[in-house]
C-alpha cells in the first residue's frame, strides 16, 4: 500500500501524484533527478507494523535508520512514537536531532569505535547491540572510565538461511555478523564480570528482504532456546531484538510477501509468553515503499536491435539494480493515452560503467526525450546509498504531505561540490 498514484493533473488528464501533490509540477519546480517520500504511506508502514503487535507484551519498534536516514523522514516517524535503531554516531545525532528519545534508541553495528561508544554511553541510550568478544571487552573499558554501565544484547549469529540475495543475508555462520549460538553463553558469563557491562537483552538479525517466514521461525526458535539457556543460568533477559528484515513486494507479477500480520502471529507464537520486552528493526518495510525517484528521459537511442532509454538519473542515484540485482517497477508520470504499445528497452543513466541501469529489457510505453518517469518502491536503500560518482551533484529528497511539500536535503551547488575541497599547497 501506498499514496502514490494517477490522477488529473494541472496540465494532464492523467498524471503520476504523490498523495496529493503533482508530480509533473514537482519535478518542473525542483528539477530532476530527486527522491519523493510520502508521509502518509510511512506513517501507514509504521502504525500497521505498531498496531500488529497490539496486545503482545510490552514492545518497541526501532526504525532502521541506515534504510532512509532523512531527517524529514526520521521527524515524521519520531512524531508517531517510533524509536530508532542506528549502526553509527552520524546516525544516532540523526535520531537525537529530530528528538527521539535516547530510551528508545539502540545501537547496531559491527565495528564500534571508542568514540562512538563513549557518545552513545553519553547520550544515555536504551542498550547496545554487542558483535564481539573485542566489542564487549572494549565497550567494559569506556563504559567504566565514564562511570556509566552499558545495558547490552548479545548479537547472536543463528547459522540460518534467510534465503534472500546474498549480499544481503547476515545470519550465515560465514558472514560477519554476531557471535555463534554455540559461544553465546560464555559471552554473557564474561559480560557479567566484566564492569560497566548489564547483560540483560538478546538480538538477532538475519537478513533483510526476506520474503519467506520460515528463516523467522527457525531464528524465533534459537532465540526462543537462548533465552531459557540464560535464564537457567541465573540471567535476568528484559528484552529480546528480533531485527528487521521482512521484505516488502518490488514486483507487480510475484506474490507478495508475508504481511506484518502474519509475522507478528508468528512473534507472538514464538515469544509471546517469554515475558520480555520484544524490540524489532524495521527498516525497508516502513521506507521501501514510501518513496519513487523522479527522473526525465534525456534521450532514446537504438542500436540494431536494442533501445537504450537514457535517463538522467544513475547507479550513483540508485544503485540496487547494480548492487543487488534488484527489480524497481518504473512507470511513466504523466500517463500513457490508452492503447499504447510498450516496447522493450534498456533504461540507463549516464555514468561511464555498462553496470549503470535501473532496468534491463524492460516493457514500457514508448519514451521520448524530456518524459518524465517514476522508479517506484525506491524510499529503502535508495538515497541513502548515494554518491556524487561522475562528479554528479546529489541527488535531491522531498518529502510530502497532503498537497504540501518540502525540499528536506536541496541538491547541492556545483560550487557547493567544488568548496568541499581543499587543494594542497604544493599543487
Ligand atoms: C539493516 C538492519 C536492519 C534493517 O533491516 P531491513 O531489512 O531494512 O528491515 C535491522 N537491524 C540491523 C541490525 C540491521 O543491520
Amino acid at each position: 500500500m501506498h499514496h502514490f498514484s494517477y490522477r488529473r493533473g494541472v496540465s494532464h488528464a492523467s498524471v503520476l501524484h504523490a498523495e496529493d501533490v503533482d508530480l509533473s509540477a514537482l519535478a518542473d519546480a525542483v528539477g530532476t533527478p530527486f527522491y519523493c517520500y510520502s508521509t502518509a504511506t510511512l506513517e501507514r508502514h509504521y502504525q500497521v507494523f505498531a498496531d500488529a503487535f497490539a496486545g503482545a507484551p510490552d514492545t518497541l519498534v526501532c526504525y532502521s535508520i541506515k534504510a532512509n536516514s532523512n531527517l524529514g523522514v526520521l521527524a515524521s516517524l519520531a512524531r508517531l512514537g517510533s524509536g530508532m535503531d542506528v549502526v553509527s554516531e552520524g546516525e544516532l545525532r540523526r535520531a537525537l536531532a529530530v528528538n527521539v528519545p535516547a530510551e528508545r534508541i539502540a545501537f547496531s553495528g559491527v565495528g564500534k569505535t571508542k568514540e562512538e561508544m563513549a557518545f552513545a554511553l553519553d547520550a544515555d541510550i536504551f542498550a547496545f547491540n554487542v558483535e564481539s568478544e573485542e566489542e564487549l571487552r572494549g565497550l567494559s573499558e569506556v563504559a567504566a572510565a565514564r562511570g556509566k554501565n552499558a545495558r547490552i544484547a548479545l548479537r547472536v549469529n543463528p547459522d540460518v538461511d534467510a534465503k534472500t540475495h546474498h549480499k544481503i543475508a547476515t545470519g550465515r555462520a560465514e558472514n560477519k555478523f554476531g557471535v555463534p549460538f554455540e559461544r553465546a553463553l560464555s559471552l554473557y558469563q564474561l559480560a557479567a564480570e566484566l564492569p560497566g557491562i548489564l547483560p540483560v537483552g538478546a538480538h538477532m538479525h538475519i537478513g533483510s528482504q526476506i520474503t519467506d517466514l520460515e528463516p523467522f521461525r527457525n531464528a524465533f526458535a534459537l532465540l526462543t532456546e537462548l533465552v531459557g539457556t540464560l535464564r537457567d543460568a541465573g540471567f535476568e533477559i528484559e528484552f529480546v531484538n528480533l531485527g528487521g528484515g521482512l521484505g516488502i513486494p518490488y514486483r507487480n507479477d510475484e506474490a507478495p510477501p508475508p504481511l506484518p500480520t502474519d509475522y507478528a502471529a508468528l512473534v507472538k507464537q514464538a515469544l509471546g509468553n517469554l515475558g520480555v520486552r520484544l524490540l524489532f528493526e524495521p527498516g525497508r518495510m516502513i521506507a521501501g515503499n514510501a518513496g519513487i525517484l523522479v527522473s526525465r528521459v534525456l534521450s532514446v537511442k537504438h542500436v540494431g536491435a536494442k533501445t537504450f532509454t537514457i535517463i538522467d538519473a544513475a547507479m550513483n542515484d540508485l544503485i540496487r539494480p547494480t548492487l543487488y540485482e534488484a527489480h524497481h517497477e518504473i512507470i511513466p508520470v504523466i500517463g500513457p493515452a490508452r492503447g499504447t504499445p510498450n516496447v522493450l528497452t534498456d533504461v540507463v543513466g549516464p555514468i561511464c560503467e555498462t553496470g549503470d541501469y535501473l532496468a534491463l529489457n524492460r516493457p514500457l510505453p514508448e519514451l521520448h526525450a524530456g518524459d518524465l518517469i517514476a522508479v517506484m518502491t525506491a524510499g529503502a536503500y535508495g538515497a541513502v546509498l548515494a554518491s556524487q560518482y561522475n562528479s554528479r551533484l546529489l541527488v535531491p529528497e522531498v518529502l510530502v504531505s497532503g498537497s504540501q511539500h518540502c525540499v528536506t536535503r536541496p541538491r547541492p551547488s556545483y560550487d557547493d561540490m567544488l568548496a568541499a575541497e581543499r587543494l594542497p599547497d604544493w599543487a
